[in-house]
């Protein structure tokens, strides 16, 4: 295993990259500990692929450098850089046996036939496959296919990282939870270093103690589940985490007064005296609604079993408060925000607020 630092790294597929938009990304610069469970989360195209390709050397940066374990691998092969890596679509053999596709990678690297096969018989367990092992891969089904597919990532100890690309996408969801519970008890037991990406939040929070959330090729925000929902560091994470997510609404600023429309928000602390176009941002589970505050008009109310999500007009702009079921709406409905929730952002990213 291994401490893995990216530094400045920027990739753009194009020969002659103008501007940032040319770039797939536009510079990340960042480390995974040694041992460390990660998820990479980011919506399709934000560049976690290109980024895992970068780690595994399948693909050259253009810019920038990586390093294991101090050591400057920039110009390594994949096969040099001792990573494993699962592919959001199975890489396997259809004319090998499901054993053999996971034998393949230790016989390939000279293992004794004795622990090839101890170990593969302990993977096959482990993705659920003991039963298929002397079938050929072609014909299973494509969630077989995708775990032979894990079980090829996961046959060898010796790695300095295991990169998992969405490997779990056509897997069905109790099956997803088994195989995800698994890849956690593997990553307790032998510490490997590991980074999981995906575009799903719940399977980014379940997996991984940090989660990294990427936009439009850049890493925005790295944290605990906890602080990506408390603390949003950029608006793009409020809105991506949660259900529903963050709310957003422009403000004027001034000390500790935020203006919007007509009414006046008491900040938990003052900006900085240049921010004053900015936006508040507060999360459904921080909107109060009782007899007094800001007045507002209810559009619809949604029942999600304990809780209620209602849905507001405030000031012109829609807004999501989530509520306990029992929650009385009084008839002339007003709204306050605890001061706990809420957050500024000036050009989509996080200000800090000084104490009162
Ligand atoms: P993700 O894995 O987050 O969905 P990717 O890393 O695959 O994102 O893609 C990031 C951006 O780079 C996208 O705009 C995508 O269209 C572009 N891209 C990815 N692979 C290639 C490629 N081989 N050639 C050109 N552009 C690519
Ligand atoms: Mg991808």
């Amino acid at each position: 295993m291994a401490r893995i630092d990216l530094e400045h790294i920027r990739h753009s597929y194009l020969r002659r990259p103008m501007s940032d938009v040319d770039y797939a990304l536009k510079e990340v610069h960042h480390h995974w500990e040694d041992g460390g469970a990660y998820a990479l989360l980011g919506p399709s195209g934000c560049g976690k692929t290109t980024l895992l390709n970068i780690i595994s050397g399948l693909l050259h940066p253009s810019e920038g450098r990586i390093l294991f374990d101090g050591k400057d691998v920039t110009d390594l092969e994949t096969r040099d850089r001792n990573i494993a890596q699962v592919f959001q679509f199975p890489v396997i053999y259809d004319t090998m046996t499901v054993y053999d596709n996971l034998a393949f990678p230790l016989r390939n690297r000279g293992v004794a036939e004795e622990r090839v096969d101890r170990k593969v018989r302990e993977t096959l367990e482990m993705i659920d496959l003991a039963d298929w092992s002397d079938r050929k891969a072609r014909g299973l089904t494509a969630d077989q296919k995708q775990k032979i597919s894990l079980g090829r990532g996961l046959v060898r100890s010796d790695v300095n990282a295991i990169l998992f690309d969405e490997p779990l996408t056509v897997i069905d969801p109790h099956m997803k939870w088994v195989l995800r519970s698994q890849l956690k008890q593997l990553h307790r037991r032998f510490g490997y270093t590991m980074v999981y990406v995906t575009h799903d939040q719940t399977e980014a929070l379940t997996f991984a103690d940090t989660v990294v959330v990427m936009y439009e090729g850049e890493i925005v925000q790295i944290g605990t589940p906890a602080d990506l929902f408390e603390r949003p560091r950029h608006t793009f994470v409020g809105y991506f985490i949660g259900s529903p997510g963050m709310n957003v609404m422009p403000i004027e600023v001034e000390g500790l007064n935020a203006q919007l429309g007509k009414q006046t928000i008491v900040l938990p602390g003052a900006a900085a005296s240049t921010v004053r176009t900015a936006e508040l941002g507060i999360r459904p589970e921080f909107v109060r609604i009782g007899e007094t505050g800001m007045p507002t008009k209810i559009t619809k109310v949604e029942d999600i079993g304990r809780q209620k999500i209602v849905h507001l007009s405030l000031e012109g702009h829609d807004l999501a408060a989530v509520l306990p079921e029992s929650a009385e709406i009084p008839a002339e409905p007003h709204v306050t925000f605890d001061p706990a929730g809420i957050n500024v952002y000036a050009e989509s990213w996080r200000v800090e607020l000084e104490d009162r």
